[in-house]
């Protein structure tokens, strides 16, 4: 949302992605998360004088793959390049990184905002390098520690266009490209434990105006919710020095995602001249065309085909088929459950669209949770859907079922036999009730039949909570009205 609508909002992501090799970029120790400090170190990634590296063949399809899932240009001839720098938690004093030549270069993703048109946001390039270690500041004061065991493991860096508009629009580029590698199975997209980290470029310019605007670079943003809480922060900040008469300065600042608000880090004048030059340890990179055809012909259905496939199989909104393959892990949840209700020949692909994007999700958001830890399983999810639509409970008891399944688990069917939820349609115990609140309520009765109809709601409502929600609503307003009339 543009904040003050004289101001259009620029964005540009850089996204750190951690590949899933098994083994180290350049040597053969392990990439597994959480293992104990500095137990996943030799001499090649610690950096020992006279090592030699040596390439994972595996990195380069992963990236190669990736390459192709964006339609991007897969260069033949791509050149490693040693960016210097100093820092603790990198032994070697540098950085191999892909530098003017990378191995990927002119991709692109579609975005779907709900309300609006696809959008395409260019990617300008995607490169390999090593990752750093870690620096730990707690524990003893006045001293930092350093884990090694990160050191060396490839990553991707994808850089895209300043092609984004809003913090939406970051939001939704940055959830489909997690889905595309998470897809391929070459990253498992966690932004949390640092495996999908972002950093976004961000700027804001009268809108007409044809030059972009000074941008900052925001890191330090762990989660997809934190990325456009940032960039909102920042573009509200950046009007305001505009609107003060004031200049924005090209600087690199941290979110603070507890005080809700970023603060500089470091200034262009700070900025590192990294010396930049071949990697004089490794031949340039070279592939061939079947090379990338095998990988090619190997790639699995990706999220823009299995969401157009939905919305043709199912009849979905562009927008929910989006939602719904966001990841393997969603895609499996939703056929699953639209199975169990298609098996119970009850089939209706758009309910049970509308309890996973609505209710399902919207619950695992509040709890912070993914859908492969639901705790409310597929096939019981299926089974809730079903009964609503063989009419055994309402949609508003189905909503007490399901925070029950939640919370406590359990099967529907069984939760509504145990509690006795189970809709009321026997016509007689109905009219009974019916009769009962008639009687109680002469007023609200003299006003309906004295033309005032909108009564009826509440007396529904009255029916409604005499059989605690159980009576058939439908059987309900046709009695009333008859009893009426
Ligand atoms: P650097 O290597 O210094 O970070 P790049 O030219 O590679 O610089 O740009 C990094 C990112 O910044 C890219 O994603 C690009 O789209 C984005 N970007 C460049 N200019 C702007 C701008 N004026 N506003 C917002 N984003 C920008
Ligand atoms: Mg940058
Ligand atoms: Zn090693």
């Amino acid at each position: 949302m543009p904040i003050d609508p004289h101001y259009e909002t620029v964005i540009g992501l850089e996204v750190h992605s951690q590949l899933r090799t098994k083994s180290k970029i350049f040597c053969g120790c392990s990439t597994t998360y959480g293992a104990e400090a500095n137990t996943q170190i030799c001499p090649v990634c610690a950096g020992f004088p006279g090592v030699l590296p040596v390439m994972n063949r595996e990195m380069v399809n992963m990236a190669i793959k990736t390459g192709l899932a964006i339609n991007g240009q897969i260069k033949k001839f791509s050149v490693f390049s040693r960016k210097n720098y100093f820092y603790p938690d990198s032994p070697t004093g540098y950085q191999i990184s892909q530098y003017d030549l990378p191995i990927i270069e002119h991709g692109e993703l579609f975005i779907d905002l709900p309300e609006a048109p696809r959008k395409r946001i260019g990617v300008t390039r995607i490169h390999m390098e090593v990752d750093a270690g870690k620096s730990l500041h707690e524990g003893i004061a006045g001293a930092s520690w350093v884990d090694l065991n990160r050191v060396g493991t490839p990553l991707l860096e994808i850089v895209s266009e300043p092609d984004m508009r809003s913090s939406e629009e970051a939001g939704a580029y940055l959830k489909k490209l997690r889905a595309i590698v998470r897809f391929l199975d070459v990253c498992d997209g966690n932004m949390e434990q640092g495996s999908f980290r972002c950093d976004a470029n961000v700027s804001v310019r009268r809108y007409g105006a044809e030059k972009f605007g000074t941008r900052t670079e925001l890191k330090n943003l762990n989660s997809i919710r934190n990325v456009m809480r940032a960039i909102d922060f920042e573009v509200d900040r950046q009007i305001d020095i505009i609107e003060n008469g004031g200049e924005v300065v090209q600087e690199t600042r941290l979110w603070d995602a507890n005080k809700n608000l970023s603060r500089s880090m470091r200034s262009k004048e700070d900025a590192h001249d990294y010396r930049y030059f071949p990697e004089p340890d490794l031949p340039p990179l070279t592939i061939d065309q079947e090379q990338i055809d095998t990988l090619q012909a190997s790639l699995p259905e990706l999220p823009d085909a299995m969401a157009a496939r939905f919305q043709k199989e199912f009849e979905l909104s562009e927008y929910d088929a989006g939602v719904l393959t966001a990841s393997k892990e969603m895609a499996n949840y939703f056929e699953t459950a639209n199975g169990v209700v298609a098996a119970a020949k009850q089939a209706n692909t758009k309910a049970v669209a509308n309890w996973v994007t609505g209710e399902l999700l919207g619950r695992l958001n509040k709890e912070g949770m993914e859908i492969e830890n639901s705790p409310v399983p597929a096939e019981n999810l299926g089974k809730l859907v079903a009964l609503i639509q063989t009419g055994e409970i309402s949609g508003k008891i189905a909503k007490q079922v399901f925070s029950h399944m939640f919370d406590e688990g359990g099967d529907p069917e069984k939760i509504v036999a145990d509690k006795g939820l189970k809709q009321v349609t026997d016509s007689s115990a109905i009219e009974a009730e019916v009769e009962k609140v008639l009687a109680a309520n002469p007023e609200q009765v003299e006003q309906f039949r004295g033309g005032k109809t909108k009564v009826l709601g509440f007396l529904v409502g009255q029916v409604m909570q005499a059989t605690r929600g159980k009576a058939n609503p439908a059987m309900v307003n046709k009695l009333l009205k008859e009893k009426l009339g």
